[in-house]
């Protein structure tokens, strides 16, 4: 079951939200800049 959470390209700093589905490792890469150095912000 996907989540939505925040994520921030660490390359260029654009954030943005995307889903995700807990216990499931993805590869993400930035929508802005193609970089793979995505991290999950932390929210609540
Ligand atoms: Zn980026």
């Amino acid at each position: 079951m996907a989540e939505e959470a925040k994520f921030k390209c660490l390359r260029c700093g654009h954030e943005y939200t995307d889903t995700y589905t807990p216990g499931v490792p993805q590869e993400r890469t930035c929508p802005k800049c193609t970089s793979n150095s995505v991290r999950r912000m932390k929210e609540k």
